[in-house]
């Protein structure tokens, strides 16, 4: 079961739920009793409240976590306040519901006062009010953040509930009070799932300064929640999967596994301690692929920027952006690597990429339509643009004018025939004259690159290496249409896969085809990073592949690991077999 809440502190974790309380609201009784005794009992929980919560102040991660606090503890200590609990113990009430109606008097006066940050103070309000109450009835109850420690037996096997009634690592609540989060410290708790809070909340600012991955406004149903059962939480979407399967559990285990990577790379200075070449000292290059002008500072381990995704920079942006704003981050990304080149492909949409994420922007073709009926085989990457030459001519110019003193290539995706580089090469002159009319410098031997990722391309690879200056295979949408098999589809996944004997022959058809006419060849699929399809890869005539930035450096290891002449003979013998799981077997 998915839900989406509201990212607050990044990080995966993969854990087991501990259920938190529906709500830590206190409701009190008035029933008729002794003035003097109610006086008595408020006094003594006022001062067991501030002590409980100096306790928390002490314990809170920082300035602005425990100024949170220290305003809490001056709400119960004003006088005006306390003077309205006396006044509601004077005419009868119990103390309890003297606090609850001192407390709703100031809520309407906060809200009379028409604030804009009233929703947090009246949380403060609703905070002190618990606080005092747990105090009277004798209970650390509003320090305590678990209400339901039974296990459920299916689920996490070693889980018991600890001191604190926790019975798992992600502690879901409707609601935790300040000085609950802050009381999770030293505690198992990896990650925390609100039903309440927003991103700038009180509750956000404590979690984020304790760095405890969390997610607010989920919306889960915690009554029905089973304690203990397994949860995925990622802080960086805001995604919440109770009882995940399979294929989730292990995608998320993926992305872990590759921020830990991203901290051990942060961790290498010197690029040239990378290895460059095969054992046997074949240059071998390793690039990198973006979707994001937010660049981490690992991208200088790579030998430059092997496929820049428009698409993904465009969706950002919810939609197209103008000409100046294009040729800013274009040349804003090639600038983050100084002497090295940056290919950045035209944009690639349709198919799989949706198009809903371009709002009213939409190009003419895909323009009224939801999507189409057999959207892998539609309008999608050069077709759309070929259709809209408006949206192409201002992507084409914005890259000519980065090109300008900077090493830019421009890539082609989804190709299928000759005439679409050729009716791109003439638009681009087109846009080189129009620029020359205004005065505007680029590089006049800008280089332009093809996607070979369709069978026509495939088989047409030899026509099409005369028109372009190097090739970049895409493995995923290779073997998604020589399989006929759907890359999103995971009924499908057995078929859709680098390891089919077909797809690999086209690689092999496409390095000989580009050998033939002395242009380079990338691999920018994600196979790229399939170190056990490396050595194929390097055999069949790659030299240059392209990765995740995170990739950049096992890849580059893995390479200096083959000889050349092992990886050539290995390709003859992959070739030679059919079945996918032989040729998983003899790559690994
Ligand atoms: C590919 O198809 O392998 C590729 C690199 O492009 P994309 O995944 O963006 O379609
Ligand atoms: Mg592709």
């Amino acid at each position: 079961m998915r839900y989406q809440g509201i990212p607050v502190q990044k990080g995966v974790v993969i854990g087991y739920v501990s259920k938190g309380q529906v709500s830590f609201e206190k409701h009190a009784d008035s029933e008729r009793v002794d003035a003097d005794d109610e006086r008595m009992r408020f006094f003594d929980a006022l001062l067991e409240y501030e002590s409980q919560m100096k306790a928390v102040a002490h314990n809170a991660p920082g300035k602005e976590a425990s100024d949170i606090v220290r305003a809490q503890i001056m709400i119960a200590r004003d006088q005006v306040f306390s003077d309205e609990v006396l006044e509601g113990i004077d005419s009868g009430l119990k103390a309890e519901a003297a606090v609850d109606i001192a407390c709703q008097k100031y809520e309407l006066k906060l809200k009379e006062s028409g604030n804009e940050i009233f929703e947090e103070r009246s949380r403060d309000l609703l905070e002190v009010k618990s606080g005092i109450i747990s105090a009277m009835e004798g209970t650390a109850e509003a320090m305590a953040p678990c209400g339901d420690p039974a296990p459920d037996e299916s689920a996490n096997p070693e889980a018991g509930p600890d001191k604190k009634g926790l019975t798992g690592d992600i502690l879901i609540s409707d609601t935790l009070s300040v000085a609950q989060i802050i009381g999770l410290k030293g505690s198992p708790i990896r990650a925390v799932v609100l039903n309440t809070g927003t991103g700038s909340s009180h509750a956000a600012v404590i979690l984020r300064s304790m760095g405890i991955v969390s997610v607010l406004g989920a919306g889960i149903d915690i009554e029905k929640l089973v304690p203990s059962v397994e949860c995925i939480v990622d802080g960086e979407t805001g995604e919440v999967i109770i009882s995940p399967a399979d294929v989730e559990r292990e995608w998320y285990a993926r992305k872990i596994k590759e921020r830990e990577i991203e901290k051990s790379l942060e961790m290498i200075h010197d690029a040239k301690e990378l290895p460059h070449a095969t054992s046997d000292g074949e240059r071998i290059n390793v690039f990198c692929n973006l979707g994001t002008d937010d660049l981490p500072d690992y991208i200088r381990l790579s030998d430059g920027a092997g496929l820049v995704r428009t698409e993904i920079l465009f969706a950002q942006r919810n939609g197209f952006p103008s000409e100046d704003i294009q040729a800013a981050i274009y040349a804003k990304i090639a600038d983050s690597f100084p002497h090295k080149n940056a290919v950045i492909r035209l944009l690639d949409i349709g198919g799989d990429k949706t198009y809903g994420m371009y709002g009213d922007e939409l190009p003419k073709s895909l323009r009224g339509k939801d999507s189409e009926e057999n959207p892998a085989l539609g309008i999608r990457g050069i077709r759309v643009l070929l259709d809209d030459t408006e949206l192409l001519k201002c992507q084409l110019t914005a890259l000519l004018r980065a090109s300008y003193g900077r090493n830019i290539s421009i890539l082609i995706p989804m190709v299928t025939s000759v005439s679409e580089i050729r009716k791109v090469k003439q638009l681009t002159s087109e846009c080189m004259e129009q620029l020359d009319k205004r005065r505007v410098s680029y590089d006049k031997d800008i280089k332009i690159g093809c996607m070979i990722e369709t069978p026509a391309a495939v088989l047409n690879a030899e026509m099409i290496a005369k028109e372009v200056s190097f090739f970049s295979i895409g493995t995923n949408d290779l073997s998604q249409y020589i399989m006929c098999a759907d890359r999103g589809n995971s009924a499908v996944s057995k078929l859709c896969n680098i390891y089919q004997n077909p797809v690999l022959r086209s690689v092999k058809i496409i390095c000989d085809s580009a050998a033939k006419f002395g242009i380079p060849v990338t691999v920018c699929g994600e196979a790229a990073a399939q170190t056990d399809v490396l050595p194929f890869f390097i055999g069949a005539g790659i030299r240059s592949f392209s990765v995740a930035p995170a990739s950049v450096y096992e890849v580059k290891t893995a390479i200096s690991r083959l000889a050349l002449s092992s990886c050539k003979k290995l390709v003859e013998i992959v070739l030679e077999e059919s079945d996918d799981g032989k040729i998983r077997e003899i790559l690994n």
